[in-house]
């Protein structure tokens, strides 16, 4: 198998698989008891969340562990605007955020807060003088998410939040598809809350977390037990805590190495399939992008039929987003970066990972080649 879609999920390290399976057997406890077991557990729990916070340059107390990227954007999205909803009910997003930001505002809108949708251009970027239009006296958050996950364009995040803080509002950024990829500086950024998930980053499923900067108010999600400071009642995932902040320190050892070698494999394939190939062109803009992320058009196609096509020699690949791959819409990303939905149902999302090597985009590029050909010829 040659898997070329990293940006839907990512097989977990083996060191960090390793690092994970005592906490299943031996040290099985549960992090609320305070026998030995389970004082293992907490702090093997308490350890991983200074080696988060410390990715980011953060407060420990400022990490709160969650099930994956999905529940940390709904926990930042409805805990906050809850939480603020004295000050205002106005919340302002991209038109290109992951379904798990887009499909929680559809809910906040069904709970009477106000959404504004900010466009982006065909680069992908956030048009940022709309953005700062859009803010008014009763906005509480700007939440935009820092990579796009469909076309791997990263937002001017520094700029964003000095618009956020400029005007007093919150920032929160969906970096699901960006932490363990790039640098990221909440700090200078001037971020309030983040959302990030474990298996992006060759760790294990089931795990996130959010990040909420100290000062930040927010509610409590789920109710139950006092577990993450009363904000996230739950026995701890610990396995897969351990896992996260493993592979989370991996990620940031190997960055820069990385991030050169995917950019510099990924312009290659980009310029070979459009060579080869009349009328194809790379989607979105070449320098503000994830290194790993290549979206392609291949006129006259159907992206759907190539996946398939692909999958047949053993080539994964996507047409969209992951969670939308199986449902026949065409993608929003697309449409918000000004494609037609003819365009936009014939490009594919190629995501290289950190083992890929140039043999395996070598047979990738061929049977693209061969299947776009034969596709276009109908
Ligand atoms: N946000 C973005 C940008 C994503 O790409 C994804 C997953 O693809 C999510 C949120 C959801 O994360 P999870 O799969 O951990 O729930």
């Amino acid at each position: 198998m040659i898997y070329l879609d990293h940006a839907a999920t990512t097989m977990i390290e083996p060191q960090v698989l390793t690092a994970m399976k005592p906490y299943m057997r031996e040290r099985f406890g549960n992090a609320s008891t305070y026998y030995e077991v389970g004082a293992e557990s907490r702090k093997a729990v308490e350890y991983a969340r200074k080696e988060i916070a410390d990715s980011l340059d953060a407060d420990p107390e400022e990490i709160f562990f969650t099930s994956g990227g999905t529940e940390s954007d709904n926990w930042a999205l409805k805990g906050t605007m809850e939480a603020y909803k004295n000050k205002g009910r106005h919340l302002i997003v991209s038109s290109f955020e992951h379904h798990a930001i887009g499909n929680t505002c559809e809910y906040l809108k069904k709970q009477g807060y106000q959404v504004t949708y900010v466009s982006v251009d065909r680069q992908g970027k956030i048009r940022l003088d709309e953005l700062e239009r859009a803010i008014r006296p009763d906005t509480v958050m700007i939440s935009i998410m820092c990579a796009n996950n469909e076309i791997g364009t990263i937002q001017d995040m520094r700029e964003i939040g000095c618009i956020a803080k400029r005007n007093h509002v919150l920032f929160h950024t969906d970096a699901v598809q960006a932490y363990g990829q790039i640098p990221i500086d909440v700090k200078n950024w001037n971020i309030s809350l983040l959302s990030a998930s474990s298996h992006k980053f060759y760790g294990p499923k089931g795990c996130g977390f959010l990040y909420i900067k100290k000062g930040v108010r927010t509610m409590s999600m789920i109710q139950g037990g006092s577990q993450e400071r009363g904000f996230r009642a739950g026995t701890e995932n610990v396995p897969g805590i351990v896992g996260m902040a493993y592979a989370a320190k991996l990620s940031y050892e190997c960055m820069d190495e990385v991030g050169k070698r995917e950019r510099m494999l990924r312009d290659w394939l980009a310029r070979r399939l459009c060579e080869e190939l009349p009328g194809a062109r790379a989607i979105g803009s070449m320098t503000d992008r994830l290194p790993g992320n290549l979206n392609m058009y291949f006129p006259g196609i159907e992206a759907t039929n190539l996946v398939l096509l692909l999958d047949e020699v053993g080539i994964c690949v996507s047409a969209g987003s992951a969670c939308t791959s199986r449902d026949t819409t065409v993608s929003h990303v697309l449409r918000a970066i000004g494609l037609t939905d003819r365009q936009a149902s014939s490009c594919i999302r190629i995501t290289l990972g950190r083992h890929t090597t140039f043999q395996e985009l070598n047979i990738a590029l061929q049977e693209i080649i061969r299947l776009v050909k034969m596709l276009q010829k109908g």
